[in-house]
């Protein structure tokens, strides 16, 4: 079924272990800077998506399989986990499974109802965003549903301080001279303190945004805003001038392995994507693809077709493993 994605080896979580909890990309928001690229599915309306049911069987498997070396298990995934009508129950459920705590990051705008911050309670860490807190800076880097007012938003975020037991941890995205000015920053600093998160988490365009030409906070600037905004603030995303050479070595990695995997045995796309625990959502899907596609140039790996489906498979083993190839 693949709802399921990592572990992946997350900064601030540890050993992720991610659920997506709806289906790609649906989002109250269409944030300039989001790496899954643009919204397709722009809603406020909470449905059901999955039997939960069927999560926590898939869930029950993985931990088995991965024996429990779980830091977190996140909800999250390719749009606004809180649209899922079923958290209460997904979040009741793995509870009912598991001692690993379960995150949910979430882009608060479904926080001002009640009943989704009732949802959340048996939650160990919530990871609220929260990019500006003024409407008209809101709607620019956000882009929100028509309707959506960031005042509600930042009400929401202060009822769930009052309400939740677990820590919060307040996540905002700067943007170069879009959300990170003295005056963005005055805003924040009164949203801040009225919200009272446990920890101020500053992240800034780290990898390619939705829309072309948004520029990252310079470190300098991040490094101030961090200092205004007090003791609890940290930087966790920089951009690095030498993010270039990063994906690089990444992207030799990940071909080993690729390498390593498939020398065991072939593998459709689904399985490659999520034995290297990457992210089930469109973009990284395609950052995949070519990474495989220049392996096949190549010819470290062939393509072979078995039952209608697309394997690949290493080059160096031997021809014939699938015998009923078409
Ligand atoms: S960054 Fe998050 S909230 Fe913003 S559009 Fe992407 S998925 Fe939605």
């Amino acid at each position: 079924m693949g709802v399921l994605f990592g572990p992946v080896l997350s900064r601030r979580l540890g050993r992720s272990l991610g659920v997506d909890m709806v289906p790609y990309k649906t989002c109250s928001f269409d944030c300039i800077y989001c790496e899954l690229g643009r919204t397709t599915c722009k809603t406020m309306q909470r449905k059901s998506f999955l039997d939960p049911a069927l999560i926590i069987e898939e869930l029950k498997e993985r931990l088995a399989y991965l024996g429990g070396q779980v830091d977190y298990i996140t909800l999250a995934g390719s749009g606004e986990p809180t649209l899922n009508a079923d958290l209460g129950d997904v979040v009741s459920k793995i509870k009912g499974l598991t001692t690993i705590p379960i995150a949910v990051l979430t882009n608060s705008s479904l926080l001002s109802d009640p009943e989704v911050r009732r949802e959340l309670h048996e939650v160990d860490l919530i990871v609220p965003s929260l990019d500006a807190a003024e409407q008209d800076t809101f709607e620019q880097v956000n882009l929100p549903l028509e309707g959506i007012r960031v005042e509600e938003i930042i009400e929401g975020l202060v009822s769930l301080r009052r309400e939740f037991r677990g820590q919060i941890w307040l996540e905002i995205l700067l943007c170069q001279m879009i959300n990170d000015q003295p005056r963005h920053v005055q805003h924040l600093q009164k949203a801040v303190e009225a919200i009272s998160p446990e920890q101020i988490q500053l992240n800034t365009v780290v990898r390619p945004p939705a829309v072309q030409g948004i520029m990252p906070s310079s470190p300098e600037r991040l490094a101030e805003i961090a200092a205004l905004l007090g003791s609890k603030a940290v930087v966790v995303g920089q951009h690095c001038p030498a993010a270039s050479q990063q994906g690089i070595s990444y992207s030799r990695s990940l071909r080993k392995r690729i390498i390593e995997m498939l020398k065991r045995r072939p593998c459709t796309l689904a399985e490659i994507a999520q034995s290297a625990g990457m992210h089930p959502g469109e973009a990284h899907r395609l950052e995949l693809v070519k990474v495989l596609d220049e392996m096949v140039q190549s010819h470290l790996l062939k393509v072979r077709v078995h039952d209608g489906q697309t394997y690949y498979q290493a080059q160096s083993e031997g021809e014939g493993d699938l015998a009923d190839q078409k």
